[in-house]
């Protein structure tokens, strides 16, 4: 072998860990492995690493918080742990920041508060990881990343060149984004450049946050304070995944034409909605489950969360295979009650 290829071997393999218990890596707790698992914390640890396990399944991870392991992966996770938090350009309004791939989005969240720049204070305590942020375009309380996002960075898989997706190359929609769609486990993002505002539009006609602000006797709240408000809610509506296992939203809010919408409320009178457009409204999918009898119910170490219907949990140990099942059932049942077919939010794996 060339002096320079064993050198390369003996940096992978002290890259790659086998077969490695996924448990602490998904926040849903299922406990499958994964024949390779190999973190890389800069790009070119990330080029070298593709360049080896080219042969292999590969999956990316950030922090877990939006997957379903349905068995053990039989191929390589490359777990994102690229950080930094760069300020790249300034003026009297705006910051442009780029941002590392493997940063906790919460503690970029926390970070740009202290500095008071806005514009992603409602996104507070979403779990994962920036470089996911993009995939689904997440969003929460009247905000998406598509609002304060400017570009990402991107290493393709099958080449190792870098390339950078412009807002429209990413193509957002509601939970929903050309990484999920066209390109799909193509690339590997990793930064992501986001635009923020030093003089911030609060956003508090949403959910409970007036409501929250109002009990704290807060008029003139800060991006702060609305951080602040978003978190409580948060913590006392959705189940903490270190207590309970879990992916947040298992589905997605289905769109559905006005006049089935109208159609339904023939039958059910109280059917909640949210304009889209003139044709279409968007109905919580919480709402279809909880009313169809699915809240709380519970099949021994799994179930739908009894106070978040939208929630599928792993009570202790569950199998990924019997949470998938599960929602099979939630799907079917929906469809045949209300002519609507839910879509997973949640990304199952194998
Ligand atoms: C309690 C709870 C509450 C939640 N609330 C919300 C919410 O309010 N709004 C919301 O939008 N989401 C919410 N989520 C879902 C989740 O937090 C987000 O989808 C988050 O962006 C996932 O980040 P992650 O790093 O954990 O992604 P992972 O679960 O690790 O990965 C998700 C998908 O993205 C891919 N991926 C991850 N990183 C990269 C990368 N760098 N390059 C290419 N592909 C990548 C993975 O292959 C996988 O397909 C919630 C989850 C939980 C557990």
């Amino acid at each position: 072998m060339h002096p320079k290829s064993n050198y390369i071997r003996i940096k992978f393999d002290k890259m790659l860990q086998e077969n490695v218990n996924l448990k602490p890596f998904n926040t849903f707790g299922i406990s499958v492995r994964t024949k390779y698992f190999a973190p890389f914390s800069s790009e070119n640890a990330l080029k070298s690493l593709l360049s080896e396990v080219k042969n292999h399944e590969l999956l990316i991870l950030g922090g877990g918080s939006n997957v379903l392991f349905q068995g053990n992966f039989h191929g390589v996770i490359l777990r994102n742990e690229i950080k930094g938090i760069e300020l790249i350009e300034e003026n009297d309004q705006n910051v442009i920041l780029k941002v590392g791939a493997g940063v906790v989005w919460h503690d970029l969240v926390l970070h740009t508060i202290s500095k008071g720049w806005g514009g992603i204070e409602n996104l507070s305590l979403i779990p994962g990881s920036v470089g996911a942020s993009p995939m689904q375009n997440i969003g929460a309380y009247g905000v998406e990343i598509k609002d304060v996002f400017e570009s990402l960075e991107a290493l393709e898989i099958a080449t190792g060149k870098l390339h950078t997706f412009s807002h429209e190359a990413c193509q957002f929609g509601y939970r929903e984004s050309v990484f999920k769609k066209a390109l799909k486990n193509k690339f590997v993002i990793t930064s992501v450049t986001y635009k923020l505002s030093k003089h911030p539009q609060l956003n508090t006609s949403y959910g409970a946050i007036e409501e929250e602000l109002k009990s704290r006797n807060i008029t003139k709240p800060t991006i702060k304070d609305v951080s602040d408000a978003v978190i409580a809610i948060r913590q006392s509506k959705l189940p903490d995944p270190k207590e309970i296992g879990n992916a947040g939203s298992f589905f997605k809010n289905p769109v559905i034409s006005l006049s089935h919408y109208e159609e339904l409320q023939k039958k059910h009178e109280n059917i909640p909605s949210y304009k889209v457009d003139e044709q279409n409204v968007k109905v919580p999918a919480g709402w279809l489950i909880d009313q169809s009898g699915w809240k709380g119910k519970t099949f021994g170490n799994y179930g739908v969360h009894k106070r978040q219907a939208l929630v599928l949990v792993n009570y202790d140990d569950a199998k990924g295979k019997d949470i998938v099942q599960l929602s099979e059932q939630i799907i079917e049942d929906i469809e045949q009650r209300f002519g609507i077919t839910l879509e997973r939010e949640v990304n199952i794996i194998l």
